[in-house]
């Protein structure tokens, strides 16, 4: 079901997300650092996830020296971690808060760009882990706390390659398609039953670590910082998702319009 919203267009009002908890993985830098600084600075008070802890650390202070509510920071390795250590941070947050209003899965690996004749299997592997496997099984700790919510979101991160397949982009454009259909098989299972709703976003091209990684010949400028690509994060993590679930959202304008490639 999708509402009329355009959420890359959305103005989230000053003090919107206050009263909601938010997880964020990947939190430490690119988009999930922008989108975590967003959240607290429109009232959210934000889980910082993620395997580098002085990143996170970073994070923290920036939201707090913005006037945001302290954040918590939970390192977890996604690639990593173990049963025992997912189940870990959903009980921490559940003893802490008993729900969690949103769960953005943001942290991915690119892998190689490499053609699927010579890709490597183990890298295959990683990727497939972190970008899916992961998100899965987080998803899966998670959702008592989400059903405890009373209008929970959670949003999984896919990309352009994620819907229409290109060359040399393997795992990773493979390990997307996988995400628009766990959300697919997810926002049906919640929907009618429960409160959680559940959305892909894609960010479209944007100015992070990643992006240099796939694209290390492309001015910088070329495509927009994170802090520019927000508006439709808090839209879906926030009220002005409700009503939407099971959809695949654009973060930015198609990337044919801007003249770039996502
Ligand atoms: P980024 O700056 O490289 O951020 C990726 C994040 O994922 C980092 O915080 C990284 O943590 C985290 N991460 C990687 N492996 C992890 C692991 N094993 N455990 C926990 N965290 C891990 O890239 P980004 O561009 O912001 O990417 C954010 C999301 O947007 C990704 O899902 C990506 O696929 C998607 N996306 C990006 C673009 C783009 O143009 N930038 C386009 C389409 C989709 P560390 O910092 O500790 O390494």
């Amino acid at each position: 079901m999708t509402s009329t919203i355009e959420p890359r267009l959305y103005r989230a009002a000053p003090g919107e997300l206050a009263g909601r908890l938010i997880a964020i993985t990947g939190a430490g830098s690119g988009i999930g650092r922008a989108v975590a600084l967003a959240c607290a600075t429109h009232g959210a008070e934000v889980v910082l996830l993620g395997r580098t802890v002085a990143k996170l650390e970073r994070v923290y202070d920036e939201i707090v020296a913005a006037g945001g509510a302290e954040p918590v920071i939970a390192p977890l390795d996604l690639e990593k971690a173990t049963a025992k250590e997912f189940d870990a941070i959903a009980a921490g947050i559940g003893t802490r808060y008993g729900r969690l209003d949103g769960l953005l899965h943001n942290a991915g690996l690119l892998g190689d760009l490499s053609p699927i004749e010579h890709y490597d299997v183990p890298l295959w592997t990683r990727v497939m882990h972190v970008n899916v496997t992961a998100a899965f099984a987080l998803t899966q700790v998670m959702l008592p706390l989400l059903r405890a919510a009373p209008d929970a979101s959670v949003l999984f991160t896919s990309s352009g390659v994620g819907r229409r397949g290109r060359a040399y982009w393997g795992a990773y454009a493979v390990s997307k398609f996988a995400i628009e259909g766990l959300v697919q098989v997810l926002a049906d299972e919640l929907s009618g039953t429960t409160s959680v709703r559940v959305n892909a976003i894609n960010p479209g091209g944007t100015r992070t670590a990643m992006r240099r990684a796939a694209y290390p010949a492309e001015m910088p400028e070329a495509v927009p910082p994170p802090e520019a690509i927000t508006a439709a994060y808090l839209c879906l993590l926030g009220p002005g998702g409700r009503g939407t679930t099971g959809a695949t959202v654009d973060a930015q304008a198609p990337a044919a319009a801007r003249g770039t490639v996502s």
